[in-house]
C-alpha cells in the first residue's frame, strides 16, 4: 500500500535518524536472499523473503519477537545447519556464490561472514588468546601480537585491554566482553558481520559504545543487525527491513522507514502499537 501524508504524520515516534539516504548510490549486494523460505519441520519461520544486504552499510532487521529475524540472519552464514529439522528453499547468495550449494564451504563462509551473538560469549581464556585463536587457526602468518592489537583497536577495546591482555576475558564487563567478541570476529578478517541483538544484555552506556563501534565498522565491513530496539535501528542503520510473521513487509532507507513507511503494519510497529 502507498503511504499517505496522513498516515506518515500519525504519531511517528521522535526518533533521530542518523544517516542520509543511500538510494542514489549504486551499491553492491554482498548477501542476497531471493524468495528464501526457511522451515523448522513443516512450519515456516521465514517465508519467501527477498532482501539485499548492501556493501559497507548497516542493515537493521526489525520486527516483533518470533517473526523470523534471527532465523534469517543465521541462514546468512549457515548457523542454522546445526538444527536438524531446518530446511531451506529459494536462493541465498554471498557475493554471487550459492550459500547452500555444494561449492560453499561453511567453515570458510563463517570466516568471511562472522557472527556476534546476543550474549557475549568469550572463551574462558585470556583476552589475547580470545583474539589470537581464530587467526592462529586460520594459519595467520604475520605478527600475531600486532594482529591482536589491530583487532582490539578496531573493536575500540585496546585502550582498556592493553595492560591486561593476559588476564581472563571473563573478568571484563559485559560491554567489554561484547567488544572482545567483535575483535575476535574481526581477527578472522571477515567481509560481513552479522549481529544478533548484540546489545540486548548491555546497559545503556555499553550499548552506546557498541552502537558507535557499529557505525565505525561499516567503513570496512558490511553489517546486518537484528534488533528488537527500534530506536537502535534508527540510530545505527542505513537500511531497515521490517519483518512480521516470517514475511518481509518492507525494506527501505532507514529514514524512509521511520518517517514515511510504505506499509501500515510498519507504521504500527514503529509507533509501538504492537511488538
Ligand atoms: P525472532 O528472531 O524474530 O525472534 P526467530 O527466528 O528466533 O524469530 O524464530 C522464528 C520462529 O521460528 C518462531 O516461531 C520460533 O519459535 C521458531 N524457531 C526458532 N528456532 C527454532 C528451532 N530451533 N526449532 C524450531 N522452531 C524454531
Amino acid at each position: 500500500m502507498e503511504s499517505t501524508p496522513a498516515m506518515a504524520a500519525d504519531a511517528l515516534p521522535s526518533i533521530t535518524v542518523k544517516h542520509a539516504p543511500h538510494s542514489a548510490r549504486a551499491v553492491t549486494a554482498v548477501i542476497r536472499t531471493e524468495q528464501l523460505t526457511i522451515r523448522y519441520g513443516s512450519t515456516p519461520a521465514v517465508g519467501a523473503v527477498t532482501l539485499d544486504i548492501p556493501e559497507q552499510q548497516v542493515t537493521a532487521i526489525i520486527g516483533p519477537s518470533g517473526c523470523g529475524k534471527s532465523t534469517l540472519l543465521r541462514s546468512m552464514n549457515r548457523m542454522n545447519d546445526f538444527i536438524p529439522s531446518m530446511s531451506v528453499e529459494g536462493r541465498l547468495t554471498y557475493r554471487g556464490m550459492d550459500i547452500n550449494g555444494s561449492a560453499c564451504d561453511p567453515v570458510e563462509l563463517r570466516r568471511r561472514v562472522g557472527m556476534v551473538f546476543q550474549k557475549p560469549n568469550p572463551f574462558p581464556k585470556s583476552i589475547f588468546r580470545n583474539v589470537a585463536w581464530g587467526a592462529a587457526i586460520n594459519g595467520y602468518r604475520g605478527n600475531l601480537a600486532e594482529h591482536v592489537e589491530q583487532s582490539l583497536r578496531r573493536a575500540a577495546l585496546w585502550d582498556e585491554a592493553k595492560d591486561v591482555l593476559h588476564k581472563s576475558a571473563l573478568a571484563l564487563s559485559g560491554g567489554q566482553q561484547q567488544r572482545l567478541c567483535i575483535a575476535r570476529a574481526i581477527a578472522l578478517q571477515p567481509d560481513v558481520l552479522l549481529m544478533d541483538e548484540p546489545c540486548s544484555a548491555l546497559d545503556p552506556i555499553a550499548t552506546a559504545r557498541i552502537e558507535d563501534l557499529i557505525d565505525d565498522l561499516k567503513s570496512e565491513y558490511t553489517v546486518a543487525l537484528v534488533t528488537h530496539n527500534i530506536q537502535q535501528a534508527a540510530r545505527v542503520s542505513d537500511r531497515t527491513a521490517f519483518m512480521y510473521m516470517g514475511e518481509l513487509i518492507e525494506v527501505d532507507d532507514t529514514n524512509v522507514i521511520f518517517t514515511n513507511p510504505g506499509n501500515p503494519k510498519t507504521q504500527d510497529y514503529i509507533t509501538g502499537r504492537f511488538g
